[in-house]
């Protein structure tokens, strides 16, 4: 590399240093910058200008008076850059768009039967292209489309590689990018959904999706945890009980057998009608719910041993679990004698497009590696 382009490639990354510390912290003044980043003021000065010109970073009023002087305060400029996301589901796609702040600008939900075949992705692009459309967001400004699978995917291939959800095999969407006109990145819905939930917050996390099955995501030092292979981790199969009951995926005794929402529900049509069941105080229900919170404990306290962070519970059960925390804390007490804080367990924010509010903000970061 020639002297002078070193020069410039360190000045750049220390732009985009700048941008995500301003991003991350929401406001912040030059002075912090400088002590949080290690840089020299003149550094800050000329590179907070830079970004400043560029329309990436904004002043966002005064604070508070040091020695008689304010400090100016710092934000980024939400328009500068938006991300968009979708989440693909059996039977409906959710659409979101969000600025570089992580705000939700406008969702949509649309019904459309997920199909392998050409029609399919024809219908879900034009949809996106109305969709992004009637955000009314500058084409130029969205970084990219996220799109959440439900299974397991290749990033790099752009592939599902398989779906139980939706029953297919190595699907790929790079026909799909092709088409829709933006860059697309392919991930698992549950690490979209983990990715919004602690988007933005510098506390480390686990994130448990108690959906039809149990997935999970732990999210490390403001990324998620690839795992040696890439492949994330299978928190759903750790096992909870020894001979216990068969999983699906051929092993015995796994999470999943236990604290998915099928394993609450057995015959049950839905959680809304399993719940109320539970309050009318129907024989039988109440002890099928707490066999469940029972299990969750076990699972909820282990991951918090081995990984010592917050454990959010998260998925379609997540939002019903908050009417009945003092049981589950009561029960997560029990299992950790050396230690009865449960306030590590949290209930999810679990917004209905979770997965594809996650995938977005992810496009709309990206835009930080291109500044
Ligand atoms: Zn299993």
């Amino acid at each position: 590399m020639e002297k002078g382009e070193g020069k410039r490639e360190i000045r750049r990354m220390n732009r985009t240093r700048i941008a995500r510390l301003i991003s991350k912290a929401g406001t912040v003044s030059k002075n912090e910058i400088s002590v949080r980043l290690g840089l020299s003021m003149p550094t800050v000065l000329q590179s907070v200008r830079e970004l400043e010109e560029e329309g990436i970073v904004a002043e966002a009023g005064e604070y508070g008076s040091t020695g008689g002087r304010k400090a100016k305060q710092m934000s980024i400029a939400e328009d500068a850059a938006y991300g968009a996301g979708m989440d693909v589901a059996k039977g409906h796609i959710d659409f979101v768009i969000v600025n570089l702040k992580g705000e939700l600008m406008k969702k949509a939900r649309i019904r459309l039967p997920f199909t392998r075949d050409f029609s399919y992705y024809e219908a879900a692009g034009n949809w996106l292209q109305v969709f992004l459309e009637q955000s009314g967001v500058e084409k130029r400004k969205i970084q990219g489309v996220g799109i959440a699978l439900p299974g397991e995917v290749d990033q790099k291939a752009k592939l599902l590689l398989r779906s139980q959800t939706l029953g297919v095999e190595n699907v790929s969407f790079q026909r799909f990018e092709d088409m829709a006109g933006y860059p697309c990145y392919v991930d698992n819905d549950v690490n979209g959904a983990a990715y919004g939930e602690f988007a933005g917050e510098s506390r480390d996390g686990v994130y448990l999706a108690l959906n039809d099955q149990v997935g999970g995501a732990v999210f490390i030092n403001g990324t998620l945890y690839e795992g040696q292979h890439g492949g994330g981790t299978r928190l759903g199969h750790m096992r909870l009980k020894q001979d216990g009951r068969p999983c699906q995926c051929g092993s015995r005794g796994c999470a999943d057998v236990y604290c998915s929402a099928a394993a609450l529900l057995g015959d049950d049509p839905g959680l809304d009608v399993f719940f109320e069941r539970v309050r009318g105080q129907q024989k039988g229900y109440r002890e099928r719910l707490n066999a469940y919170l029972e299990d969750l404990a076990v699972l909820s306290v282990n991951l918090r041993m081995v990984f010592g962070c917050d454990v959010v519970l998260g998925g379609r059960v997540g939002p019903y679990l908050r009417d009945f925390r003092r049981e589950l804390d009561k029960k997560a007490a029990g299992y950790d004698l050396l230690d009865s804080d449960t306030s590590f367990l949290r209930i999810g924010k679990c917004r209905q497009e979770a997965a594809a509010y996650g995938v977005a903000i992810r496009c709309a970061e990206s835009f930080f590696e291109r500044i």
